[in-house]
């Protein structure tokens, strides 16, 4: 995971470097003028005279990468990421919001126009259903944390790509890392293959509980795959009701928590 990390830091400071056009200079600082014509002889006195085509990976090491040890770390790096395509047409990186303590975390696919335009995760019809669920557990939003696996949207709500997806895990899994939940509940299934690693579909993982490992020596979290809150409003079924609630109730007795209401 730290690897993963300082990969994510590395290719974030390389872009920003580039786009800012902020190369690295080493040394002390070079007096010859911008305007002064270059030749050998004075590039070899002043070496770093030349701009360079990117920062070297030794360089980077000398710029100051922000720890991602806290939740607002994570979300300060997300909201400049420029790691995959989806940072070119988004409004709002969505890192995602919380109880940064929290026993819960509800891991969506990734943010859709209004999460975009307002850079929260599922505040729109989907968040109101998921609203309605974590309600009916007898929770409440700010009781848990909720997020997805790309912080960013993907052009007409498409499905994140598997390179989208791999780019941005690390953020996921760092967020799940410092907030260590007991229940990660994976929403539909996009969370659910990435984080289980698998491509089995969602009606055959979800009802049963999967280890999430941690990479520290704290306990596996227990991994809930179920239904995403959009697939519950364009099947809005006995059947699937019952199974969303069915899931949530083992999550319910795993946590240890009463139902408000039962339908
Ligand atoms: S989706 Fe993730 S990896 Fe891609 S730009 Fe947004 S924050 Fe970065």
């Amino acid at each position: 995971m730290k690897d993963d990390l300082k990969t994510i830091l590395t290719r974030h400071l390389e872009l920003e470097a580039f786009y800012a056009g902020d190369f690295s200079i080493r040394g002390a600082p070079c007096t010859r003028s911008a305007r002064t014509v270059p030749s050998a002889e004075s590039d070899a006195m002043c070496p770093t005279a030349r701009p360079q085509k990117s920062t070297p990976t030794s360089d980077i090491a000398t710029l100051q990468a922000p720890p991602l040890d806290t939740l607002d770390a994570i979300a300060a790096v997300v909201r400049q990421c420029r790691l995959c395509r989806l940072s070119e047409n988004r409004t709002h990186a969505v890192p995602g919001q919380g109880n940064p303590n929290a026993q819960l975390v509800f891991v969506g696919e990734g943010p859709g126009e209004d999460e975009d335009t307002q850079g929260l995760a599922f505040v729109g019809r989907a968040g109101k259903k998921l609203t309605d669920i974590i309600t009916a557990m007898g929770l409440r939003r700010e009781d848990v944390f909720i997020c997805n696996v790309v912080k960013c949207r993907p052009p007409g709500n498409r499905d994140p790509r598997p390179d989208e997806a791999l780019a941005c895990l690390p953020y996921l899994k760092r967020q799940l890392e410092l907030i260590e939940p007991k229940v990660i509940v994976a929403l539909g299934a996009h969370a659910a293959q990435r984080l289980l690693e698998t491509d089995q579909a969602i009606g055959r993982l979800r009802g049963r509980f999967f280890e999430y490992p941690y990479s520290n020596d704290h306990p596996p979290a227990k991994l809930m795959p179920t239904y995403h809150p959009s697939y519950l409003i364009r099947n809005y079924t006995v059947e699937t009701r019952q199974r969303v609630w069915d899931d949530m109730q083992k999550v319910m007795g795993e946590l240890k928590i009463k139902p408000t209401r039962g339908d």
